[in-house]
Formats: structure tokens, sequence, C-alpha cells
């Protein structure tokens, strides 16, 4: 069971300076994992860790010896080119390696290891991320009310939520092939759309392209075919989370969507942030899941245990911006479009991985766990424009004047995500970015 201990001490600081300034999403306290390989050379990716504006590379600890007894067997999956090995040997190892690698960083009487250590760090700024497992399988959720209730509203004014949606964690399988690290550009999809019922179906361009702000979680060890993830045991599968972007093309999904629901819609790329910042940095920010309003069904026996009730949330805040190429050339910062938080979703993202084996289907090793679109109750909370712009009918006004419904060629989206409360060090997952390409 996770636990606070003493790597979020708040009074922690590290020898990397830049760990230390105040607002650093990678202060000490946090240590996400991430794999990269340095610019301009022919090294193969690697695994690291980020503190302040550095990369820890994790090759070279262990190569250094700075992994012994105990980690190394850590070590070994930390010499692989994904964090697949290291997802796979569970909480106690990942728990172990995030305390030495604290030690290593520490600013204290072991400052003695850092002379050692020093050769190890690489500046975030010479590093290309990489996607940071091989995602052998992608799934979505739909976990906001708020997103589905909105949408609902869309297509059945009448009826926006269906009967399911209290019960069971709405999700489609997505594809693995097309996800990219965030930086990386998302070319416009073209496709088949029908503009308007009366009129036969057209190919083209998307009109309608969009974003959506999720947070995704990456599965560790596991579980065999045909059994079960317990409830109970659920947070020792989570490794980590990061920000994805599930860009959408809404004219294809809604031609397409019945009845099967999203295909070529939402296949063509999803970004994901390169940092995985660990269930376990997480345990100062957990919060009670969603309180369900009076007249909601509980949640069905196997996705529910006083741990979630207590802490199955993530006050994860989350903040999605956009740049026009107008806004870039007029060096305006990008405008941020949407505020939000984790903590709104519906099902906790332990229910979401419970539920998804529930029926014995295994998850394997960097399987990617995507909440879905996160909206929360306000408008300023709308996590797509298909919501914030209501259907094309309330455009966003950029600082330039321009307007959006959807996005246009040359428009940037910017993910952030961060933790803070009152008695702790903020944390930050760092940014998922992408610009987009003309078809
Ligand atoms: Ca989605």
């Amino acid at each position: 069971m996770l636990a606070v201990n003493e790597t979020h001490d708040p009074e922690l600081r590290s020898w990397v300076e830049s760990a230390n300034v105040a607002g650093s999403d990678f202060p000490i306290q946090n240590l996400p994992f991430g794999v990269f390989h340095r610019a301009l050379t022919p090294e193969p990716a690697r695994v690291g860790v980020a503190i302040g504006d550095r990369i820890l590379d994790l090759r070279l600890c262990h190569r250094a010896g700075l992994f012994e007894g105990e980690l190394a067997q850590v070590g070994e999956a930390c010499l692989s080119a994904s964090l697949n090995r290291l997802m796979a040997l569970g909480q106690t190892s990942w728990s172990a390696l995030r305390r030495r690698v604290g030690e290593l960083l520490r600013d204290d009487r072991r400052r003695a290891l850092q002379k050692k250590v020093e050769p190890c760090l690489v500046h975030m700024a010479e590093a290309i991320m990489h996607v940071p497992s091989e995602i052998g399988d992608y799934t979505d959720f739909y976990a906001s009310i708020f997103h589905a209730t909105n949408v609902g509203s869309m297509m059945r004014p009448d009826n926006p939520l269906l009967p399911n949606y209290k019960y069971v964690p709405i999700g489609y399988h997505g594809r693995a092939s097309s996800i990219v690290a965030s930086g990386t550009p998302v070319r416009r999809p073209c496709g088949q759309a029908r503009p308007d019922s009366t009129m036969e179906p057209i190919v083209g361009p998307s009109r309608r392209l969009d974003y959506e702000l999720e947070v995704g979680f990456f599965v560790g060890p596991g579980n065999v075919l045909g059994t079960a993830i317990p409830v109970a045991d659920i947070e020792s599968h989570l490794f980590g989370a990061c920000l994805v972007n599930d860009w959408s093309a809404r004219d294809i999904q809604a031609w397409e969507y019945q009845p099967l629901g999203p295909f070529l819609a939402k296949s063509f790329a999803t970004s994901v942030s390169p940092w995985v910042v660990t269930l376990e940095a997480l345990e100062p920010f957990r919060v009670p899941a969603l309180i369900r309003p009076d007249g909601d069904p509980e949640p069905l026996p196997y996705l529910d245990d006083a741990r979630q009730r207590e802490r199955g949330g993530v006050d994860l805040r989350l903040e999605a911006s956009l740049s026009s190429e107008r806004m870039r050339a007029a060096k305006v910062a990008p405008f941020v479009v949407s505020r939000n938080s984790l903590r709104h979703l519906y099902w906790t993202p332990g229910q979401l991985l419970t539920h998804h084996a529930s029926n014995g289907c295994n998850l394997r090793p960097g399987d990617l766990i995507a909440s879905g679109t996160v909206s929360g109750p306000t408008r300023e909370s709308r996590g797509c424009l298909l919501e914030l712009a209501w259907r094309g009918e309330q455009p966003v006004t950029l600082p330039t004047g321009e307007t959006r419904t959807f996005l246009e060629d040359g428009d940037e989206v910017i993910f952030r995500g961060w933790c803070e409360r009152e008695g702790w060090v903020r944390i930050g997952v760092g940014e998922c970015r992408g610009v987009v390409l003309p078809a």
C-alpha cells in the first residue's frame, strides 16, 4: 500500500540547484521517469529521471555502480530503451529506485555522492524525449461525467447521459501505433464526413479538428489472461501518470461512430507528455473520489473499496493553451483556454483499470490507459473545443482577435499538469504539445 514517506519530505533539497527553484515541475520530491537520448549523438535511447532542468541518466548510474545489491535488477531494467522492463518489476522495485535516486540527488551529508553522480546528468535542452514505453495496447475511457453530459446533450438534448454511464466505465480500444511524443507535429487527417444529413458524404481534410485534454496511466506488472485485478490491489498495478492529447476529427467522428464507436476520427495521432510521474510521487495529492449526487448508484462492489472512496481521486491540476501562428509571430504568449482538475472524474483511475481487467482481459506492462476528456462543472473547465465553443456556436477569441471553433493549421495545443497542496512541495507533469500541420 502506498503511503507518504521520507521521499515526499517538503524539507528535502537537491544539489541540482534548478530543482529547488519555486515552481519547478521537477523538484526532488517528484522524480518522474522518461526515455531520452542526447540530440546529435548516435546513442541509444535510455531511461532517465527529471530533476530541475537536468535529466539523471540511469543507464550511466547503473554503469557507475550506483545501483547495487537489491537494486541490481532495477538497474538492469534501466538499461533498456523503454520503461517497460521497469514497469514490469512492480511497486516494491519502483519505490526502492525512487528512494535511491532521491539519495543520489539529495543535498545532505551524502553529498559525497555528488562527484560520482554529476557525470550522469544531461541538460534537458540537449535531450530528445521519446514515448516513455513501448505501448502494446492503448485504451481510452470516458470518465468525466461533465464531458459525457456536455457531448451527450449536443447529440441528445432530452437524454444526454445514457443509462449505463453511472454503472459501467465506458471506453474504447485506441490505436497504439500512432501515439507520438510531445512536440511531434500532427498532420490534419483526411476522411469521410457528412456535414449535413441531406447531403452525400464527402472526403477531404477534416474541418473540425479538436484536441482532448486527458491524463494517461501506464500499466505496471499487468495480469495473466483470464484473471482479474481486485480493486484492493489496483494501485500496485498503476505505474504513473502523463498528459495525453487525444486529437479528434469531430466531423469524421460524427459520421463513423455509430454503431461501434470512434475509429479513424481518433487513430491518426495521440500525443503523450514524456515524463511519467509515479503514483508514489502523487500520493500527497490523492483526494476522495468524486462525491456522487444523491440518487446516483454506488459503484458495484468489484469497483468499490474504502481506499477508492477516500483516496481514489488525484488532484492533478490541468491547463490547456492555444497558440496560433499569428500569436507566435507577434510573440504573444499561449492563451489558456481551460483549467481543470483530474479530481472531477466520475471514475477513479483505479476503477478504470479494475474494470478493464474485470473480464479477464490481460493488461501488460507499458500499456496506456487514458481518462477520456477531463471536463469539470464550469465552462472554463471544458476539456476540448467541441465543448468550449459548444459545437461551433460560441467561438473562443484569442488575444490577436482571431476566433476558434475548431483547430486551424499552424495552431499549437499545449497542456500542462501539476499538483500543489499546502504543506507539500509542488510537482509537475511537464508539458504535452503539438502543432497542427496542413492535410
Ligand atoms: Ca478521448
